[in-house]
């Protein structure tokens, strides 16, 4: 037996139709037979190409394999997390945009507050009264526009308010935002400390300043005493960079947004205005708490019961 008899024969007549070679029902037969997806879609065969031809076979190919990057589902790159293209005479390779999303997805998984926040999701948020039905939306529609870039939940109850906050963040996320978010009482803490060392403090508040996605769990927090000018300072540092440059962040605190303004106008404001207005992303929780006492709620990392991860 020949070699060329032992050959499949759509690959027979594949070798002879390149030769060119074959009749014209040879031809139909191999289209109708044996071209692949590829060739169906650019409505040529193989054999007929040329270099060029051939080149754009193997992209469109490529582009159409799947593969094993994990942390998604990419319809783009089908998990390869690239896609290749023809520049010019060149064959270029882009890394896909979800791969920002994966590499989040990926710090969120590592983070040790992974359960925490993708247990608290838009979707498994309770509604049990119509005002909290009115929040989800405002949350949602917080996360899906870009003009206010303030995100304020406030107000002495805690029933949903540390469970949205953590939704639109985590729904930011999934979409590619990178993301930190902070415990106010151990941010200014730290901070706090930090004042007198200037590289120190410029260093760990920058990122605060810049990150494009923040949530600050529990602004300007107290345990019944005052606050000092230094934790103004700090929340004015931070606040007036982000609303400056409409970066994105998400804020809850025992104080209403009225509080707030009463407590610093300035602070109060600005964050007011982050939000849009009141009628926008500014979210209350069970009223006022005038008297500047605000009862001990846990923090995120305490109900996730969690050693702090900063
Ligand atoms: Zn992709």
């Amino acid at each position: 037996m020949t070699k060329t008899a032992t050959m499949p024969a759509g690959v027979r007549l594949f070798n002879l139709l390149l030769q060119g070679g074959g009749t014209e029902d040879q031809k139909r037969l191999y289209w109708e037979r044996y071209a692949d997806q590829t060739e169906k879609q650019l409505g040529k065969p193989l054999w007929a190409m040329d270099a060029e031809e051939f080149e754009e076979y193997k992209i469109l190919e490529e582009n159409q394999s799947y593969g094993t990057e994990d942390g998604g589902n990419c319809k783009l790159c089908r998990n390869r997390g690239y896609i290749v293209r023809r520049d010019g005479q060149y064959t270029r390779y882009a890394s896909c945009s979800c791969m920002e999303q994966r590499k989040q997805s990926r710090e969120v998984q590592n983070s040790g507050y992974a359960e925490m926040i993708t247990s608290r999701t838009f979707e498994n948020f309770t509604i049990t009264e119509p005002w909290q039905k009115q929040a989800l939306q405002t949350a949602k529609a917080w996360t899906r526009q870009t003009q206010f870039p303030f995100l304020f939940l406030g107000g002495r109850s805690g029933a949903g308010k540390t469970h949205l906050a953590i939704a639109a963040f985590y729904n930011l996320i999934q979409r590619g935002v990178r993301g930190k978010f902070i415990s106010w009482r151990e941010q200014s803490r730290e901070l706090k400390m930090r004042m007198t060392e200037a590289e120190v403090y410029d260093t760990k508040i920058r990122e605060l300043k810049f990150v494009p996605l923040l949530l600050v769990d529990d602004l300007l927090w107290t345990n019944g005493g005052g606050l000092s000018e230094e934790d103004f300072k700090l929340a004015k540092e931070i606040i007036d960079v982000r609303q400056a440059n409409g970066l994105r962040t998400i804020f809850t605190a025992n104080w209403t947004i009225k509080d707030l303004i009463e407590l610093s106008e300035v602070i109060g404001g600005r964050i007011y205005e982050g939000c849009g207005s009141s009628t926008n992303f500014v979210l209350t929780f069970g009223g006022s708490n005038q008297n500047y006492r605000a009862r001990k709620q846990p923090t995120l990392l305490e109900i996730a019961g969690i050693e702090s991860p900063f």
